[in-house]
């Protein structure tokens, strides 16, 4: 990275380049936030297993020498991430005994989710796949043609959710090459992309990325991920209108985070802030149980009086629902 940050030549480079500034050592976050990591319970060890990384365009939405920041507290790595605790593992919600081949992963009647990439633009601490083994079992090119002839061989699969990693770190080619070898299997009618670029990383979204996504003869569908209104910036709105104008459904899933957004007041800004740039909060997570994340965990009892407080003030759309994620189960648990 460059120090000092310059940020309006940051925001002039292409997302390629921005990508390449991120943010990707303790100190220098901490410095760009005038905060002293001497006085943080920062742990160099838990980037070991799970580096830090955090876009400009994230860390420009953290205050400012506020060490309790709900946005800080999502990509700072912490002492209690290196805690071991009962219940916790590598794979809390069983994606790997689920692969049904190298990047395949088909737990669900009807959809089938691709493991485009190991990589995304932000490391959240909180991350369900944070250990997930991404060199064994992602889709390189050469398993491409393998995954698609699983996917057009087995007429139940409808749907087909790229993710990750975040699948929007592919290139446009590399994309719409994807979609164009989706679109030739006659039974899948939609594409769903999980990714939360829109969010960390707007200048993604590209014209050049809509219109490929926009070309695609499936339905497209993306799933934002934002846990807190401060993530929403005029760059993410900017972005988030442009794949609205192309067309694309925008739903967002965002995960009940201890000290970050376990408050009424905090969920239900979310979701206006998310409907105002035309995004519908869709799921509500519990924490995924992965090694490291413990202390982000939200028990459901308090999980579900939030939710109920939050149905006593909005109207129902804009209520996600409650969900929690089981290994070897056939479908999301929805708890409210
Ligand atoms: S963007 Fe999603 S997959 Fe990537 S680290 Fe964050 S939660 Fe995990």
């Amino acid at each position: 990275m460059n120090k000092p940050y310059n940020e309006a030549e940051h925001y002039a480079k292409n997302w390629q380049q921005q990508l390449a500034e991120a943010f990707n050592s303790i100190e220098d976050l901490c410095a760009y936030l005038n905060l002293s990591p001497d006085e943080l319970p920062v742990s160099v060890a838990a980037t070991h297993s799970f580096a830090l990384r955090v876009p400009l365009s994230f860390a420009a939405c953290i205050e400012k020498g506020n060490p309790d920041d709900p946005l800080l507290r999502q990509v700072l790595p912490v002492n209690d991430e290196t805690l071991i605790y009962p219940g916790y593992s590598n794979d809390p919600v069983g994606d790997i005994p689920a692969a049904a081949q190298t990047g395949v992963i088909h737990k669900y009647q009807g959809r089938a989710l691709l493991i485009n990439t190991g990589s995304c633009a932000i490391n959240c601490r909180y991350c369900f796949r944070r250990n997930f083994p991404y060199a064994e079992l992602q889709l390189g090119k050469q398993q491409e043609e393998a995954a698609m002839t699983y996917i057009a061989t087995d007429a139940s699969i409808t749907e087909v959710i790229l993710s990750g990693g975040d699948p929007l770190l592919l290139n446009d080619e590399r994309l719409a090459r994807l979609i164009t070898q989706l679109n030739t299997i006659k039974q899948i009618k939609r594409i769903r992309i999980h990714s939360r670029l829109p969010i960390v990383l707007p200048a993604r979204i590209t014209e050049a990325l809509t219109h490929a996504l926009r070309d695609s003869t499936q339905q497209t569908v993306v799933v934002v991920h934002c846990n807190h209104v401060n993530e929403i910036n005029s760059r993410v709105i900017t972005a988030c209108k442009r794949l609205k104008d192309s067309g694309i459904t925008l739903l967002n899933q965002s995960v009940l985070l201890r000290g970050v957004n376990d408050h009424a007041d905090t969920l239900c800004a979310l979701s206006e802030g998310l409907f105002d740039i035309g995004i519908i909060p869709y799921y509500l997570h519990l924490l995924d149980k992965a090694t490291g994340t413990a202390h982000f965990d939200v028990p459901e009892t308090e999980a579900l009086r939030l939710t109920r407080q939050m149905q006593d003030r909005l109207p129902g759309y804009l209520v996600p629902r409650l969900v929690k994620e089981q290994a070897g189960t056939t479908a999301k648990q929805a708890i409210f």
